[in-house]
């Protein structure tokens, strides 16, 4: 019986633990989930940085590599120039000087790769000398930037030039010119070192910049003199006002920055670098697009993956939240029928020894209260007693006021007998017809006489009119009897049979009284004076 209730306990608790259950399944799954999307954005993210990282630092590497490159090409054509200033200025300019002087230059032009020319040029701009094989006449160079400059600044510092075309060979150059000057300081001349653009670009092609990716070599005004991929007005186009120069290249001296160009509206990763001899700088620059472009392929086929494992979660989740649900409402339907299915027995037990009209135990129930309560009275040795009760003329009182008034005094009486049960142990049956038994364990003959007293008493004063009765209302008689049963000598017929005997005496002697068995023979162990010893 306690397993039975401790089931119910724990069922009813899982019952009321139902929603929560379900709940916390469903906000398992959502968690798991979200944990999962998180997990890959995270690292996703992470990826991405480091990716943007790496290539900060190979850009940034290359973009050393391209500034160290230009200051090494320009600063070998400068070495050159300085020892041509230093020979005009000591040799001077007479026609064996300025022959030893070509040759110098021709052997130059051809060791330096990077030269298309080296030239002298007067004070007036006219050619003195070059490393041409034949010296063209005429040609003055007197509106050049770099002789206008040399000629109005007396500072020795080699002057880088505007990007221009070559007057011998019509490429694309740089010029690199130093000022030659008289003994008195005067302005005597301009060597010049005329280089290559195409050295350049050829340099930058070697790199792998990807299809959007920039170099640019400019110069530290703005001015750009050339740049990978080459377009039409590359040369000599100043983007002193483009943001990458004028709030980075112009006030650092190298550094990394990811910004739109305003070129081409393209997102790139920008390094740059300001030469370490020369006033010029140098800009590399890879579109973020290429450089995270793998990247974006992994994180394409990784959400791919997560958003496939998250419909498979997802789905098991739901089903195993919609399992836990079944379950428990085939649990919670159990306990409901376990509890109708209790209710209807103890209804059953309830009417299998109940009597249906008085409301006191059946004559089934008597009978086994008798027989347990005779039982433990041979095993306890203790006086078990026995009251039968009998509705004087009831037979006149139905025909006088009819059988259902004759019920309903049934009840009333029944009710009276009711309240004399003091003991748990107590039994009021309906013995049969309007007979009725109580029996009291554990109560001697006069103890039981008492109760039976009381009863008759109480249902006398009830008042209820019966004018067939001698008493003019109804009364019972009342027969009682008691003893000490003893094993396999007494058995409960005798107990019946002596009380029934009391209520024949009762009925006999005038009706509404209570007699107790007198018969000298038969088992009479409850008076005091009879020991069961003293009987045997
Ligand atoms: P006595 O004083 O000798 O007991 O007389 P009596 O009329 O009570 O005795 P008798 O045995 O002759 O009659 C019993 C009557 O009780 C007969 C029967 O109609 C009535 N009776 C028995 N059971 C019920 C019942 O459940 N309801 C009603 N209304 N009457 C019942
Ligand atoms: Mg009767
Ligand atoms: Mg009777």
């Amino acid at each position: 019986m306690n397993g039975l209730r401790d089931t119910l306990a724990r069922q009813t608790e899982l019952v009321t633990k139902r929603i929560p259950i379900t709940s916390l399944a469903l906000i398992f799954v959502v968690l798991v989930c979200l944990s999962l999307v998180f997990i890959d954005g995270w690292r996703s993210w992470t990826a991405r940085n480091i990716q943007l990282r790496e290539m900060g630092i190979s850009t940034s590497n290359m973009t050393r590599a391209i500034a160290q490159h230009a200051d090494d090409t320009i600063k070998a054509a400068d070495t050159t120039l300085v020892g041509l200033v230093e020979r005009v200025q000591t040799d001077g300019t007479g026609p064996e000087a300025l022959r030893r002087m070509h040759e110098l230059l021709v052997r130059r032009v051809i060791e330096l790769p990077q030269l298309q020319g080296l030239f002298v040029y007067d004070e007036k701009g006219n050619w003195l000398v070059n490393a041409l094989p034949a010296m063209p006449s005429n040609v003055n160079n007197s509106d050049r930037d770099y002789f206008i400059y040399h000629s109005t600044h007396a500072d020795p510092k080699p002057y880088i030039g505007l990007p221009i075309r070559s007057r011998s060979t019509g490429a694309w150059i740089i010029t690199v010119s130093r000022r030659i000057e008289h003994a008195d300081g005067s302005f005597a001349g301009v060597a010049l070192a005329t280089i290559n653009m195409d050295y350049f670009n050829k340099f930058y092609k070697s790199f792998e910049i990807g299809q959007h990716g920039v170099i640019v070599l400019g110069l530290n005004n703005g001015i750009m003199l050339t740049r990978r991929p080459l377009l039409a007005d590359t040369n000599g186009k100043n983007i002193a006002n483009i943001p990458l120069f004028r709030d980075n290249v112009a006030k650092k001296a190298s550094g990394t920055i990811v910004i739109v160009s305003a070129l081409d509206n393209v997102r790139r990763l920008n390094s740059f670098r300001h030469l370490e001899h020369y006033p010029l700088f140098v800009a590399t620059a890879l579109s973020e697009d290429e450089i995270l472009a793998d990247w974006l392929t992994d994180t394409y086929l990784h959400s791919t993956g997560v958003g496939i494992l998250l419909i498979v979660l997802s789905m098991l989740g739901f089903h195993l939240v919609g399992q836990i649900k079944q379950r428990l409402n085939a649990e919670a339907e159990l306990v409901r029928a376990r509890d109708a299915l209790e209710t209807l027995n103890q209804t059953l037990e309830r009417l299998a020894l109940q009597d249906g009209l008085t409301g006191l135990a059946n004559r089934r129930h008597f009978d086994l209260a008798l027989d347990k309560e005779f039982s433990r009275a041979v095993r306890e040795a203790s006086s078990l007693a026995l009251i039968m009760i009998d509705v004087d003329c009831f037979k006149q009182y139905n025909d006088i006021y009819g059988h259902a008034a004759g019920d309903e005094c049934l009840r009333k009486i029944s009710q009276v007998i009711k309240t004399n049960q003091n003991r748990p142990g107590d039994v009021a049956a309906r013995y049969g017809g309007e007979e009725l038994g109580v029996l009291l364990p554990g109560t001697d003959v006069r103890g039981a006489m008492t109760i039976a007293e009381k009863i008759r008493l109480e249902i006398h004063n009830l008042g209820i009119e019966h004018t067939g009765n001698s008493a003019g209302v109804v009364t019972v008689s009342a027969g009682v009897d008691a003893f000490i049963p003893i094993q396999n000598l007494d058995n409960p017929l005798e107990l019946i049979q002596a009380a029934d005997k009391a209520l024949y005496a009762a009925k006999s002697s005038g009706r509404d009284r209570v007699c107790e068995n007198q018969s000298a023979t038969g088992p009479h162990r409850s008076a005091p004076e009879q020991e069961p010893s003293a009987i045997l």
